[in-house]
C-alpha cells in the first residue's frame, strides 16, 4: 500500500499513483496503458481553468459537526466558504440533525504576512476559534500563499494541541502541489488518520463506515436487509464518530476517486477491511460489490438472497425503462470514478455512450486492487467508449467534442460543467446526489429522470437559441485535443 500517515503531509496523486489529467483516445486505451508502463500524461498547451485541492479538503471536514475549519490563506482563497455553509445547511436538513453555520475561519492573509509570515496569525485564529465555538477539533487548511512563504503549520498546529487538549489538525493542501483535485480529499483523510482515528476498543461486527458526500439515506434501508448499519463518514460526523471508525466492521465507498485514501488507510492501521469491487452502479457491479460485502462480513446467503430479490423486483419496470432508452446516445461528464459509474449505469439502462470527459484518471488505487477498478469493470461488462477525454474541467474541449457529437443528452455531474450542454441545445441532466443511482433502485430512478429530460428538448433548443457561446467558429472546427498535442492518443 502507499499509506504512509508518519509525515505530516499527504504524498500527491501524480506521484503515489501516477494519476493523470490529459488524454483522448479510448477507454479501453486508456485501461491497457494503465499499469502496463505506457501511461502518460498529456501537458496542455493552453488550458482555461483548473480545481484546487483547498476546495476538496475543505468540502471534507467542513462538515464535521463539531469541528472548526481554519483556512489559513488569503480572503480570495476562501470564496467557497459560502458554498460549504449552503451544503452543510442542506445535509443537515436532509439527516434530521440541529441547523447550524458550518464553523469556518480565515487568516486572511496580506501583502505584509508574505514578507514577515502569517505563523503569528495562524496562532491568534487557533486561540479564538477556540475560545469561540468550543470545538471538539481544529483543522487548518493550507493555501498556496501559505506554502509560498513557508509557515510552518505542522509546528504551530502540534504546538496548539498541546497547548489547548484537542486534535489541532494540520491539513496540506496547498492548490498548486497538484494538478489533481482529488490529492485535496487525500489530505484531509491523511490529516484525520494521523491525528483524530484512535485505536478500536471494541470492534463492532455490524458497524459499516461508508465514505460519503452529502447524499440522501439509501444505505440504512439496504444494510438493514442484511442486519447492517452504515456509519456516514466524513460530512456530518463528529469528533468522537471519527474517532471510533477503526471499530468498523469494514468500509465501502461510494467512490473510490473520493475514499481510496481513507479505506485503504483504515485497513492498513487498524485493519478494517475495504471492500474491494467495482462501484454499485448497474446490475452486475451492484451484484459484484454486494457479494463482496457479503464475504467480509460473513453475510453471503443474505445478500445472495438481496440480489435475487432485488433483480426480480425491478426486473419489469427495468425491462420497460430499456425499452423507451434503447439506442439514445449519451455523452457524460464527471469526476473520475463516479464518471465511471455512471457509464455503466447509462449502458445498463440501453443508452450508447458516445464520448466521456472525466476529470482525472487514477490509473490505480491506493489498495492497488484490479477489483476496485471501475473504467475496467464498465468496459469488460459493456464494451469500449470512443471519445474518451480525460478532461480536467477545460470547458473549451468539451464544447467542441459537444458540438461534434450532439448526443441525445448530457448527463453532468458538476454545475459548472452542465451549462454548456443547454447552451448547445442539448437535453442536459445534473445530478449531484451520487446516492440516486445506486443499487438497483437507482437504475431505475435514473431510467425516469433521463426520460424526464429527453422530453424537455424544446426547452433546451430555445436556450440554445437565445444564448451566444464564447467560443468562435473556427474554434469549434478544430481538432478537439489541438492545445493537448493534436490528434487524440489513438
Ligand atoms: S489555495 Fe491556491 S489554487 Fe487554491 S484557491 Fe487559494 S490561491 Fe487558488
Amino acid at each position: 500500500m502507499s499509506i504512509n500517515i508518519r509525515t505530516p503531509e499527504v504524498e500527491i496523486r501524480e506521484i503515489r499513483l501516477g494519476s493523470i489529467t490529459g488524454y483522448g483516445g479510448t477507454a479501453k486505451g486508456l485501461c491497457g496503458r494503465s499499469g502496463s508502463g505506457g501511461l502518460c500524461d498529456r501537458s496542455r498547451s493552453f488550458s482555461q481553468c483548473l480545481g484546487c485541492s483547498s476546495g476538496n479538503a475543505l468540502c471534507q471536514v467542513v462538515m464535521i459537526q463539531d469541528a472548526v475549519v481554519i483556512n489559513h490563506a488569503p480572503l480570495g482563497c476562501s470564496a467557497d466558504f459560502s458554498d460549504f455553509n449552503f451544503t452543510n445547511r442542506v445535509g443537515q436538513r436532509k439527516r434530521g440533525l440541529h441547523l447550524g453555520n458550518a464553523k469556518l475561519l480565515s487568516t486572511n492573509l496580506e501583502e505584509k504576512d508574505m514578507i514577515y509570515g502569517g505563523g503569528a496569525k495562524l496562532e491568534e485564529a487557533i486561540r479564538e476559534a477556540y475560545v469561540r465555538f468550543n470545538p471538539k477539533a481544529i483543522f487548518v487548511t493550507t493555501s498556496c500563499a501559505s506554502g509560498i512563504i513557508g509557515d510552518d503549520v505542522s509546528g504551530i498546529t502540534d504546538a496548539a494541541q498541546e497547548e489547548l487538549g484537542i486534535p489541532v489538525v494540520l491539513v496540506a493542501c496547498e492548490g498548486f502541489k497538484s494538478k489533481i483535485w482529488t490529492t485535496g480529499f487525500d489530505a484531509a483523510y491523511h490529516a484525520l488518520l494521523r491525528k483524530v482515528v484512535k485505536p478500536p476498543v471494541e470492534k463492532k461486527k455490524d458497524v459499516i463506515n461508508v465514505i460519503n458526500f452529502w447524499g440522501e439515506d439509501v444505505f440504512t434501508p439496504l444494510f438493514g436487509r442484511l442486519g447492517l448499519k452504515p456509519n456516514y463518514i466524513v460530512p456530518f460526523s463528529t469528533v468522537e464518530q471519527l474517532e471510533k471508525i477503526s471499530e468498523a466492521a469494514a468500509t465501502v465507498q461510494i467512490c473510490p476517486t473520493l475514499g481510496t485514501y481513507l479505506a485503504a488507510g483504515l485497513e492498513q492501521e487498524y485493519g478494517v477491511p475495504e471492500v474491494k469491487a467495482p462501484t454499485p452502479y448497474g446490475l452486475e457491479g451492484t451484484d459484484i460489490w454486494l457479494r463482496e460485502l457479503g464475504r467480509v462480513t460473513g453475510r453471503e446467503k443474505e445478500v445472495e438472497e438481496l440480489i435475487t430479490s432485488e433483480r426480480e423486483r425491478i426486473a419489469p419496470e427495468l425491462e420497460e425503462l430499456r425499452g423507451k432508452l434503447r439506442g439514445k446516445r449519451a455523452y457524460v461528464t464527471a469526476g473520475a470514478a463516479h464518471g465511471h459509474s455512471l457509464l455503466s449505469l447509462l449502458q445498463e439502462l440501453g443508452l450508447e455512450i458516445v464520448g466521456a470527459a472525466i476529470f482525472h484518471h487514477d490509473p490505480c488505487y491506493d489498495n492497488r486492487d484490479e477489483r476496485s477498478d471501475s473504467l475496467k469493470h464498465a468496459v469488460k461488462t459493456y464494451g469500449d467508449i470512443n471519445n474518451f477525454n480525460v478532461c480536467n474541467k477545460q470547458a473549451f474541449e468539451l464544447v467542441n467534442i459537444l458540438n461534434r457529437l450532439k448526443p441525445d443528452i448530457f448527463v453532468a455531474r458538476h454545475g459548472g460543467m452542465s451549462v454548456w450542454g443547454a447552451k448547445l441545445g442539448i437535453p442536459t441532466f445534473l445530478m449531484g446526489d451520487e446516492h440516486f443511482g445506486l443499487g438497483y433502485q437507482g437504475l431505475i430512478n435514473y431510467g425516469h429522470k433521463i426520460l424526464d429530460v429527453l422530453s424537455t428538448r424544446e426547452f433546451f433548443e430555445n436556450i440554445a437559441a437565445h444564448s451566444e457561446l464564447p467560443y468562435t467558429d473556427w474554434w469549434l472546427q478544430q481538432n478537439p485535443y489541438a492545445f493537448l498535442g493534436g490528434e487524440g492518443d489513438e
